[in-house]
């Protein structure tokens, strides 16, 4: 069912539930005092046959019957019948009409009694008079006052019916307008495909409604869908250029090789050189492997002590490179467990190290200073070089696989460390954050959340 149809029917039902209540209490307040009035009426009738019947003493039957005539009959069905207080009938036989012992007594001790039977109204006095203590009972039917409620009902009911449609009808026009800038927005992303990712929704300047606020989230998310989309590309491109380069070394070296017969020295050179460029190509594939497996989810999580980790990192880098130094510095809290993070050991000591092997590799071997500390946000971990600094536009392209600055062209590398170092803090949830001066160096500040 279209959202228009449902919200026209949820409308119409909220609708005809409130209308059905008012309907009802404007019904059963109007029924309510028809039952009062034609009580009135009745008891007046009571009232007024019983005082001329009294006014004249020793009335006979026959004169009982022209009292009555005296007053037109207004009410229809009615009946009139007066019993002394031993609940005997008087003047008249009972007939048909009767009240049963219960109904009189009950009479005698309220003074007054109103109820209904069947379709009839009964109202019973107890008259005192000089003459003795008198019954008088007066039963009628409200025709009138029934024919006007069964009028008013029929009219009620249509009058309902009507305004159920008419509530329809207007629910589905008031939702279709409300839902014209969605139809708007469905139109619009419509056009946007793949290709034309740089397409946005239109928004309005004052951004007042909720609809304002949709297009603009889903304007954000075609931001990242066009910058991941375009990453991606450039990801491909850069992958292809990497792992064509050592091939097409590898295939020019054999080729040029196998075009006559050489020297041994030759064969030896061309085929140091075949080595060389597997390694590279070998070192690529393992790096790209490595980064597809940051992009899944990782079960194998530990309980990991940072300090320690740190200290690895350390031992395994200051065997490589001997001549520089990595100042470490600890600012920790006596608990152990602020600085225990939940992670996978192998990827935090690839992804911590990446950056302290650039710190050592950009700053010639000058001494790096690594500092690690707990505060409100969690562990932090800072690494300081005096390197060759990262150029303020390239801080955020970094982290893009094989992404390297024009100034760390003259060093090794092919620029895949920090895109993989970037997915293992964001696989532990953290965050990496850098400040940089040009040829002044360098500042990593990571941040990884503590829950313990
Ligand atoms: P690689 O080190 O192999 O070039 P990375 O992915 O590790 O690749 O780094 C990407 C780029 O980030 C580097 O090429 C360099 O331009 C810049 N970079 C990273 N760390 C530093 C640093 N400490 N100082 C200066 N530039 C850096």
């Amino acid at each position: 069912m279209k959202v228009k149809d449902r919200l026209s029917l949820q409308f119409t039902f909220m609708f005809a539930v409130l209308l059905l209540m008012v309907l009802t209490g404007i019904y059963l307040f109007v029924e309510h005092n028809r039952v009062k009035d034609f009580f009135t009426k009745l008891d007046d009738r009571a009232v007024t046959v019983a005082q001329f019947y009294l006014a004249e003493d020793n009335l006979s039957k026959e004169s009982f019957k022209t009292v009555l005539k005296k007053f037109p009959q207004s009410l229809s069905n009615e009946t009139i019948r007066i019993y002394d207080d031993h609940f005997k009938p008087q003047f008249i036989r009972e007939g048909t009409v009767r009240w049963d012992l219960n109904t009189l007594k009950d009479v005698v001790s309220q003074k007054q009694v109103h109820l209904s039977q069947d379709n009839q109204q009964v109202t019973g006095i107890y008259y005192a008079d000089n003459s003795g203590n008198f019954i008088i009972m007066v039963s009628a039917i409200d025709v009138n006052g029934y024919h006007d409620m069964h009028d008013l009902g029929l009219i009620m009911f249509f009058f309902f019916l009507a305004s159920l449609i008419i509530t329809y009808f207007m629910g589905s026009v008031f939702s279709r307008i409300a839902l014209l800038p969605i139809v708007r927005i469905t139109n619009d992303l419509k056009r946007i495909r793949a290709s034309s990712l740089d397409l946005r929704l239109p928004v309005a300047q004052k951004k007042t409604d909720e609809i304002d606020g949709l297009s603009l989230t889903i304007n954000q998310l075609l931001e990242h869908l066009e910058q991941s989309f375009e990453s991606q590309k450039s990801f491909i491109a850069n992958a292809s250029h990497e792992l064509r380069t050592p091939i097409t070394t590898i295939l020019g070296e054999a080729e040029i090789a196998l075009m006559q017969n050489r020297e041994g020295e030759v064969y030896r050179s061309v085929l140091t050189n075949i080595i060389k460029e597997t390694d590279r190509l070998s070192y690529i594939i393992n790096s790209l492997m490595e980064l597809i497996q940051t992009n899944v989810e990782n079960s194998d999580f530990q309980n990991i002590r940072m300090d320690e980790l740190l200290w690895e990192i350390k031992d395994d880098l200051s065997d490589r490179a001997t001549r520089s130094r990595i100042n470490l510095t600890f600012n920790l809290p006596n608990d152990p467990s602020k600085v225990t993070l939940q992670g996978n050991r192998a990827l935090l000591f690839i992804g911590i190290s990446n950056i302290i092997k650039n710190a050592l590799k950009f700053s010639d071997n000058k001494d790096v200073d690594c500092e690690i500390f707990c505060d409100a946000t969690g562990i932090n971990i800072l690494i300081r070089d005096k390197g060759i600094g990262i150029d303020q536009k390239d801080l955020t392209k970094i982290f893009q696989p094989f992404y390297r600055s024009a100034n760390a062209l003259y060093y090794p590398g092919y620029g895949i460390g920090l895109s993989l170092t970037n997915n293992i803090i964001r696989l532990h949830n953290g965050k990496i954050e850098i400040k940089s001066t040009l040829n002044k160096g360098s500042e990593f500040h990571v941040t990884f959340p503590n829950y313990n």
